[in-house]
């Protein structure tokens, strides 16, 4: 297998989805550089990227071989694939049996390819008969999906990253792409020196590195951004600059916004949001004078218990001025994982059901359940994220298989997490690495094959899909995940998954598409490999993908306008501050680390620019605090608490601090542990947790 010739795939790590060039020599060593030819970077990698050279190669902290144990008490043993398999099909049959099928539920990630998710979802709508499948993607982008939904009837992005060299405004919320997105940000920053009279608009209640390229930086104190975009909103109407054609003829719901957004005046808001009224006025005109207005966010308005709030009163913004739908313009959510959209498009979430279809719909049940020849579909959706754990804390799901994530160090409230595992009747975790540290809660342990080391598909940020190769064979006994899956149902006696290949897989889920909004029935491998990559919907053999959505302003929605939403709440809901816990907690990634650093914590290189987690704090409430940067601090919440240093400055709001939230447990003590302290609220539609606000206090050590 291994041979020194270029193969061309994709990076594991964030959403912008680069295509990357590898090779391996003689002697079994991988290169890695940026793809020239790939539409996405055109050669250019990120810090992350440019490192995965080293994770593929290091296999240390590899999970070998399955092993399993019988008690809690006895230590895990190597067994056999067949006695592993054995195994989970005994244990997941008799709890079935005993509980029904709602007692059970997988957990898995945003970084499956898309053939796992396809085949994880139809075992356990289709085949188990419960819909308890959700995914990591629930903690980054569904408020997000909702708010594409409401607004214009699908999970659908409008736009392509081609639409940035179009642009010439860019409201940048709640998001840090300079970190986070860096080569779509490369994108934007180009655009900028090429073009220097765009603007872009950055909200962020911290001075991010994003900021240094913004015109406008609207430091908004945290959860007051509904307040803002429709303020913003407010402005447009009163300097009429607003489409009025596109709105009378394309949209619905125009009054409903208006009379949101006049509920405070400009004025008003700017207190509530902690900015001056001018830079409200200086946002709208930018927007409001833009030929092509883009919006794009991640964590910052999704990661909150009014997310769907904040995302359909964004979309408005959009609405309002005619810009979707055309060149450089849309309302842009960008994925936080690589192939969270894959997930999506195959229903891999408890409230979806595959290819875009509905799951409280009964004709689109039947048509999914008559396709895959399994169980009647439930309608009811499933556990979304927080409920499975608070369902496994409680007794009423007693077993749980948890795919390619880590959700001891990502879930909020971990210390809750860690005791519902602990709970549980049985735990599978099917993962790569034994740094993860979920994997010592596991009852079976499988070892998967990583990036790499097995063959499927992921779709980015902008709809684009992409064919990943095998290159490499996988370490000890590990497998690819979609035939851990397909073997596990083989176990379990179910028909319908005697795949010998994912390319089977993946034509089959390109079958099920046909006919819906993301039909993808026009690709297969044969034409990935050939043509390269392709952005949905591909209905047939020919067709060359499609880079923009609702060009002829037909939307997805009952009578195809696209609908102005109003916020059901303007003033956020998150926990209260008060005297014991009178400060913010923000969490958030940093430049060269990944979720919780099961790859990228292990690369040298990665470690130099953020070695260890800090606590961002601004240079009052460190000076109230005695608080001299590099000093050891306490952050207390109602659910728990951390030791960390502080890193003082004037970027970050008085009131907030920042914590990254990446580290979990470092040399068995809890330093910097994000999730001790996070809050468990959640979206009450999305079910997306509020990450990014929860009350603490901060004392020195
Ligand atoms: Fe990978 Fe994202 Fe960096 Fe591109 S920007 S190289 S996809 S981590």
């Amino acid at each position: 297998m291994q041979e020194n010739k270029i193969h061309k795939t994709i990076c594991s790590y964030c959403g912008v989805g680069c295509g990357i060039d590898v090779s391996v020599d003689n002697k079994g060593t991988i290169a890695v550089t940026g793809d020239q030819d790939y539409p996405v970077n055109k050669g250019m990698l990120c810090s992350k990227g440019m490192n995965l050279n080293y994770v593929a190669q290091d296999t240390t902290d590899r999970i070998l071989y399955p092993e399993m144990r019988y008690s809690r008490n006895h230590p895990m043993q190597r067994v056999s694939w067949d006695t592993a398999f054995k195994r989970a099909a005994g244990v997941f049959k008799s709890i079935i049996e005993k509980h029904g099928p709602n007692s059970v539920g997988f957990y898995v990630s945003g970084q499956c390819l898309t053939e796992e998710y396809y085949l994880v979802n139809k075992l356990t709508k289709g085949f188990i008969g419960t819909n308890n499948i959700d995914t990591n993607s629930r903690l980054c982008m569904s408020s997000a999906v909702v708010g594409y939904k409401k607004t214009v009837g699908e999970d659908s992005v409008p736009i392509a990253y081609a639409d940035i060299e179009l642009a010439d405004c860019f409201l940048i919320a709640g998001a840090n792409p300079a970190w986070c997105h860096p080569i779509l940000f490369r994108r934007i920053e180009k655009h900028k020196e090429e073009n220097p009279d765009i603007k872009i608009i950055v909200v962020d209640p911290r001075k991010t590195q994003t900021c240094a390229s913004a015109d406008l930086h609207l430091q908004i104190l945290p959860g007051t951004d509904v307040i803002l975009f429709n303020a913003i909103a407010r402005c447009l109407i009163d300097k009429k600059k607003i489409d009025k054609k596109f709105i009378k003829q394309h949209t619905v719901n125009f009054e409903a916004c208006k009379e949101s957004a006049y509920q405070l005046s400009v004025r008003q808001a700017a207190e509530k949001c902690g900015i001056p009224a001018e830079d409200i006025r200086r946002a709208a005109k930018y927007i409001g004078d833009a030929s092509g207005f883009i919006s794009m966010w991640t964590m910052g308005l999704n990661q909150s218990i009014i997310g769907v709030d904040k995302n359909v009163s964004l979309f408005n913004l959009s609405l309002l001025t005619g810009q979707i739908g055309k060149p450089g313009s849309g309302p842009f959510s960008l994925t936080g994982q690589p192939n969270a959209m894959g997930g999506r498009e195959v229903g891999g979430m408890a409230s979806l059901l595959a290819a875009h279809k509905d799951l409280e719909n009964p004709e689109h049940r039947k048509e999914v359940s008559n396709f895959w020849g399994g169980k009647e579909i439930q309608a009811a959706p499933g556990y979304t994220a927080t409920e499975m754990f608070d369902a496994l804390d409680k007794g009423d799901l007693k077993a749980i298989w948890v795919i390619c994530t880590n959700p001891v160090v990502s879930m909020p409230n971990a210390k809750k997490i860690e005791r519902a595992l602990k709970n549980a009747s049985f735990v599978v975790v099917q993962d790569i690495s034994h740094n993860s540290e979920t994997a010592a809660y596991a009852d079976l342990l499988l070892p998967a094959a990583g990036w790499l080391e097995k063959e499927g598909t992921m779709t980015n940020s902008e709809r684009r899909i992409s064919y990943l190769p095998k290159v490499i064979d996988a370490p000890g006994e590990a497998l690819p995940d979609a035939e851990i899956l397909w073997k596990f149902a083989q176990a379990m006696d179910y028909g319908g998954f005697d795949y010998e290949s994912a390319s089977e897989v993946y034509d089959e889920h390109c079958l099920l598409t046909k006919g819906t909004k993301i039909d993808i029935s026009g690709l297969s491998y044969d034409r990935l490999k050939e043509e390269g990559s392709f952005q949905w919907p591909v209905p047939h053999r020919t067709h060359p993908g499609t880079p923009r959505l609702f060009e002829d302003k037909t939307f997805y929605t009952g009578d195809k306008k696209a609908h102005f939403n109003a916020p059901k709440n303007i003033y956020n809901k998150s926990e209260e501050t008060n005297t014991e816990f009178p400060l913010i907690l923000n969490t958030g990634r940093v430049r060269d680390q990944w979720h919780t650093r099961t790859k990228t914590g292990k690369v040298n290189r990665l470690l130099t620019h953020i070695p260890q987690p800090y606590l961002e704090m601004n240079k009052v409430d460190a000076y109230l605090r005695q608080l001299k940067e590099g000093d050891i601090a306490v952050v207390k919440s109602r659910r728990g608490e951390v030791q960390v240093k502080v890193k003082i400055n004037y970027d970050i709001r008085e009131s907030v601090v920042f914590l990254p939230m990446h580290w979990g447990k470092i040399l068995n003590n809890d330093f910097g542990r994000a999730n001790n302290l996070t809050s468990e609220l959640v979206d009450p539609i999305s079910k997306e947790p509020d990450f990014k606000y929860c009350a603490v206090q901060v004392a020195k050590f």
